[in-house]
């Protein structure tokens, strides 16, 4: 072969940074192979550039290792792809069984198809995750004749059990089982100093969560944190801040807290009992006692107690018993990111969606986008264009309804108000105050990550069992702040990465490498998201010179975090180092301080586009979710957070669609 082959010339480079006790010619092959299939597919993702040469992978050997490490452990840990100390862990640290399967709850046979619909329905709910399945199901109880629209799809069950590559939670920029695939349309994203760039789905600029039938719910953590009693008055307890838009909520947590419980007992969350010092009062413990604790975890309790810190276990949406139906969590090593092989993790496609079927009432089209709400006299909303793809080929219809529920996430959402423009409201619908789009936030994190010096991994899933909720508020010179936990069971390939990427293991010791699969089971992580300050150029808008394949203008993000954040961000990050320290970590790295300006937040705890409040002036829907003006439109996700709490977002998405679901099915 010739000397400046690629294939070769990657085999070279493989070797050069792989243990030699892997490196043989079948294992070097493979990998040269598998990374060019997959820098081919995805050339703009770091695999793509070490394979095409687009990086100086001499000078960037971090690059490469991860590249080469992703592909190594990608499907779990193969027994001839190890090295001798992590070739024990080999059967936990798998992808689970198909014998451990449980049937998921949704399968094609109850998904309609374009041509199945009817022209009429009583509501329309826009988008199938955690607001959406909510909303689905309370309309449906009570009669109504809903068709739930989904611009996901059911995506094939092995490869999210199995693909470690492609989950929302791998940096390897591959696109994610869980939505949107490589033919979803670019966003136009500003960033500091001016400069906009046209973001692949793929990007974390994008600001993705996930996109498919259950949404986020689908592939998330699960974490099930109540906002605080203070998360719903900010500006009232803090002041406002030069530069932002800090807003109370117009409802209180005493409003919100029944429907916390319902979710708590219907859904099923476990955890408990809280020791939360700014938690609120509560009318039912959770249904579920905790999951075990962890040998990290105990360390770390320990250190808190030293530390005179309040700990609790982490709440969360899976079940530790079986419960509601579906079986206990059975501890696999894989969890957020991938499907539950049990069920025992509580999304809207094993909840509320099957619980929305099992009335009668409900339809769900999946693979489908509502591309405008069409409006009639009054401001009324009359009806949803719909559009999609089947097998390569375009199609469009429009339904009749006398409600719309909005719940495409928070950026989503706000795109699709703004593109139902018409002669009547030229600017989009529910914004003659120009507040459409405006707040968007989600969660900074800050953190710190640690090696010890014997293992502290012990491959249960889902990982995070301890937590403080001390930071949530009360700190010196910062506004809000944060609650932090231990993160979820890292994928061998993510481990590897944050090794390097933080510099816990040298950039040179080599993939597969003792030293290597020695740190890899002597990691550890404290996270913990911030409560973000919005301002209200942090938004999102239209550029209408671009549209997706289907015509639909697509998305601008812009804005950037608050200096306030950061300081909550480092505060976030030095409690953390220094809760790994007592605990006894050796070596600890601190997550970096954030330059400000940043780019615009979002993401994964994306929320704020459709701010909720008594003004129409400052806000885009009322107190029950109705957009200003439009009546019969209510938005049920999390683009009505007025702000974003100091912890996890989505029992408050869930609770929050819970009270205004029922409110329109009472009252429309
Ligand atoms: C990997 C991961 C881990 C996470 N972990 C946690 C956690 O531990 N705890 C927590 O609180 N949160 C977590 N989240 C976030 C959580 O999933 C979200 O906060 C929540 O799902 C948001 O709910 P939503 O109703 O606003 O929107 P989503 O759940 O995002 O649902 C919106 C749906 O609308 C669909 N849609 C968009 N546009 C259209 C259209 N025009 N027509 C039809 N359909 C459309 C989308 O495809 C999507 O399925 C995580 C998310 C991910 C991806
Ligand atoms: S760890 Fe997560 S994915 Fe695994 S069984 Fe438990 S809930 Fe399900």
């Amino acid at each position: 072969m010739p000397d400046n082959d690629p294939i070769d010339r990657l085999r070279r480079d493989i070797t050069d940074v792989l243990d030699p006790s892997l490196a043989t010619s079948e294992l070097t092959d493979h990998l040269a192979l598998r990374m060019i299939a997959l820098g081919t597919s995805a050339p703009d993702s770091p695999m793509g550039k070490v394979t095409s040469r687009k990086s100086d992978v001499h000078s960037s050997q971090t690059e490469l290792r991860t590249a080469v490490g992703d592909v190594l452990y990608e499907h779990g840990l193969g027994p001839d792809r190890v090295g001798s100390v992590l070739a024990p862990h080999v059967d936990e640290w798998s992808p689970p069984t198909p014998s451990q399967l449980a049937p998921l709850q949704i399968d094609q046979r109850h998904l309609a198809q374009p041509d199945e619909i009817d022209v009429a329905y009583d509501a329309v709910v826009i988008g199938s995750g955690a607001g959406g399945g909510v909303a689905a199901r309370s309309l449906a109880k009570e009669g109504w004749k809903v068709l739930v629209v989904e611009r996901g799809s059911l995506p094939d069950r092995h490869s999210m059990l199995t693909e470690h590559l492609h989950t929302p939670r791998s940096a390897s920029e591959l696109f994610p089982f869980s939505g949107p695939g490589s033919d979803s349309e670019t966003r136009q994203v500003l960033f500091p100093a001016h400069r906009v760039r046209s973001v692949r789905a793929s990007r974390p600029e994008w600001g993705n969560n996930a996109m498919t039938l259950g949404g986020g719910t689908r592939v998330y953590g699960a974490q099930a944190w109540r906002f605080a009693p203070l998360d719903f008055t900010m500006a009232t307890s803090y002041g406002i801040p030069d530069g932002s838009s800090l807003a109370d909520w117009p409802i209180t947590y005493e409003d919100l807290e029944p429907y916390y419980s319902r979710i708590e007992q219907d859904l099923g969350v476990s955890g408990g009992p809280s020791r939360d010092p700014w938690d609120g009062p509560r009318s039912a413990e959770l249904p579920m006692g905790p999951l075990p604790p962890s040998p990290l975890g105990e360390l770390l309790d320990a250190a808190a107690d030293r530390m005179n810190m309040g700990t609790q276990p982490v709440p969360m949406l899976i079940n530790t018993r079986p419960y509601a139906g579906r079986r206990a969590c059975i501890q696999c090593s894989q969890c957020v990111g991938f499907d539950c092989p049990v069920g025992a993790r509580a999304g809207s496609h094993n909840t509320t969606l099957p619980a929305a079927l099992a009335t009668g009432n409900t339809t769900i089209l999946p693979g489908a986008q509502v591309a405008r709400i069409r409006i009639g006299s009054g401001g009324l909303a009359t009806g949803v264009d719909l559009v999609g793809d089947r097998r390569g080929t375009r199609w469009a219809r429009q339904i009749t309804v006398r409600l719309v529920v909005l719940a495409a996430g928070a950026i989503e959402s706000a795109r699709l108000l703004l593109d139902s423009a018409n002669d009547e409201h030229p600017d989009g619908l529910g914004n003659d105050t120009d507040q459409v789009g405006r707040h968007l936030q989600g969660h900074t994190y800050g953190g710190a990550s640690a090696l010890f010096n014997h293992n502290v991994v012990d491959l249960k899933g889902p990982g995070p069992i301890i937590s403080t909720a001390d930071f949530r508020h009360g700190n010196d010179g910062v506004i809000g702040g944060g609650i932090l936990a231990n993160e979820f069971v890292p994928t061998p390939a993510n481990a590897l990465r944050s090794l390097y990427d933080t510099g816990l293991i040298d950039e040179t010791t080599p993939v597969g490498s003792p030293t290597a699969e020695r740190a890899m089971l002597r990691f550890a992580r404290i996270m913990g998201p911030v409560q973000e300050v919005t301002s209200e150029g942090s938004r999102i808008r239209l550029d209408r010179r671009r549209s997706d394949r289907f015509g639909r203008s697509i998305a601008r993000l812009e804005g950037t975090l608050h200096p306030e954040d950061l300081r909550a961000q480092e505060l976030l990050s030095t409690r953390s180092a220094e809760w790994l320290r007592e605990a006894g970590a050796s070596t600890i790295r601190q997550m970096p301080k954030v330059t400000w300006p940043t780019g615009p937040s979002g993401g994964q705890h994306q929320a704020g586009t459709c701010r909720m409040g008594a003004d129409p002036r400052t806000s885009v829907v009322d107190p029950m979710g109705r957009l200003w003006n439009h009546e019969n439109i209510i938005v049920a996700d999390g683009s009505v957070h007025v702000t974003n709490g100091g912890a996890n977002p989505v029992l408050t998405i869930l609770a929050n669609a819970l009270r205004i679901s029922e409110h329109a099915a009472r009252t429309h």
